[in-house]
């Protein structure tokens, strides 16, 4: 892959640059259909992971690792990147570096803080295996027009943003494996983690597995997301000047948000589904004082109207059952966040809110395993924020590496 084609068509601004889901927000739905591409009209090609069929640096990985002894046998390597492989019951894998399942360092997630460890740690030579989720690139793939990440003074898409993300941190020699992770072995070294029926072994990982936005589970939610329906007011609310909108949920969240929103927004229709907010006092304060928000307690969102995109709701009364519709032009669902952490809880300790927590920046509780990213940052929650903690933790873990012997000459010098 050359540089000219990586991003060849995935310009600021291009309505074809989105996640092949839809239009962007605020975009005109007619002139930005789908495309058959899995990420829009992007070079790069994340379906097989094998879209990378010209290593511009030609780094030499040599012979696959052996065979961990007693280990389900690791997918083979073809030597023909273009040939990727099937893992059983799991989703094309990466055959592009040899199939490896031993590195240093095993990054776990594939997200801005995933990504940005992967770079930092494959710069200093510990050639890291992301094992990247069925779903590779966290939430910035159902996200479009990014406008807050420093460097693009257009905006970027989403999925481009994260396409550049994975470009870069493959040039310097990640591997990359599209799996979810079934489950991991902290207890001895090298740790073990299992995905997809084959056994990966890193003498340090990264957890960044992120955190998923809870959604309603309509039908309609689902399809107008990207086209007026949205979980994140900061990346989106721009796009919403002097429209009328309307925020689900009743705790913090959504309060913040409906207030960040009336920056915006002509209106802000903050919904919740009980008779009382759960949020704290001065969140609450702070909503009811705001001119702007139209408090609307005992609400359920039955269904997101609109074709090409949000024109409305039909809401329920909790109460009294009845139903009617409004005219809407967006919709933010502000119901919480679900840290993915199901992998590791049995090893890390997590907080009462579910997140993982951090020892010393990136620290956990089991020496060797580090933690970056919205897996454990419920407050910040930015890709920005991420990818930093990405950073952090690569840094740790490769001086931690070197402090146990593992890599022996120090590379802080390739930061
Ligand atoms: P949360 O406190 O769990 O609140 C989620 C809200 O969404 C609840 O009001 C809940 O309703 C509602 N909800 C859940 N599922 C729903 C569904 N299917 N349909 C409709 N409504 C649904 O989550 P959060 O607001 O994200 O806050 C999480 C934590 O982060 C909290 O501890 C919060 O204090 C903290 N936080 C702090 C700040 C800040 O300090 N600036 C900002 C944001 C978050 P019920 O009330 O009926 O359960």
């Amino acid at each position: 892959m050359t540089d000219d084609t990586t991003l060849q068509a995935g310009k600021p601004g291009d309505a074809t640059a989105n996640n092949g889901s839809g239009p962007a927000v605020g975009e005109d739905a007619g002139t930005n259909q789908p495309t058959s591409k899995p990420f829009g009209n992007f070079a790069i090609d994340f379906s097989g992971d094998g879209g990378g069929t010209s290593d511009p640096v030609s780094i030499n990985f040599g012979p696959p690792a052996a065979p961990v002894a007693g280990a389900p046998a690791a997918p083979a390597a073809t030597g023909d990147p273009a040939a990727a492989i099937t893992a059983p019951g799991g989703p094309r894998t990466d055959a592009r570096h040899g199939g490896r399942t031993e590195s240093k360092v095993i990054i776990v997630g594939s997200g801005p803080a995933g990504l940005t460890a992967a770079i930092y740690a494959a710069r200093a030579n510990l050639e890291p295996i992301v094992l990247a989720g069925s779903a590779p690139g966290g939430q910035l793939m159902i996200t479009s027009d990014v406008e807050n990440y420093p460097g693009f003074p257009d905006g970027i898409q989403g999925p481009e943003l994260m396409a550049a993300f994975r470009a870069q941190a493959e040039r310097f020699g990640t591997q990359i494996v599209d799996v979810d992770i079934d489950r991991v072995d902290f207890s001895t070294r090298p740790f073990r983690i299992w995905a997809r029926g084959t056994e990966y072994r890193g003498e340090a990982v990264i957890v960044a597995t992120g955190a998923s936005a809870l959604w309603l589970g309509l039908e309609s939610e689902t399809r107008l997301r990207g086209r007026g329906v949205s979980a994140c007011a900061t990346c989106d609310g721009f796009f919403f000047r002097d429209k009328e909108i309307a925020v689900v949920g009743g705790g913090d969240t959504a309060l913040e948000e409906a207030t960040f929103l009336t920056r915006f927004a002509s209106k802000v229709h903050l919904l919740h589904r009980r008779d009382a907010f759960r949020g704290s006092k001065i969140m609450i304060d702070r909503a009811v004082a705001n001119p702007k928000i139209a408090i609307r307690l005992n609400t359920a969102v039955d269904e997101v109207l609109g074709d090409a995109k949000v024109s409305g709701l039909r809401l329920r009364d909790t109460q009294t059952g009845e139903t009617d519709e409004v005219d809407m032009e967006g919709l933010f669902i502000a119901i919480g966040y679900r840290p993915n952490t199901d992998a590791f809880r049995d090893w890390l300790d997590v907080d009462d809110k579910g997140y993982l927590v951090v020892h010393d920046e990136t620290g956990s509780k089991v020496d060797g395993v580090f933690i970056a990213g919205d897996v454990h940052d419920h407050r910040y929650r930015q890709a920005v924020t991420a990818a930093a903690d990405g950073c952090k933790a690569a840094i740790d873990a490769e001086r931690w590496l070197e402090s146990q012997g593992i890599t022996e000459v120090s590379t802080a010098g390739a930061w």
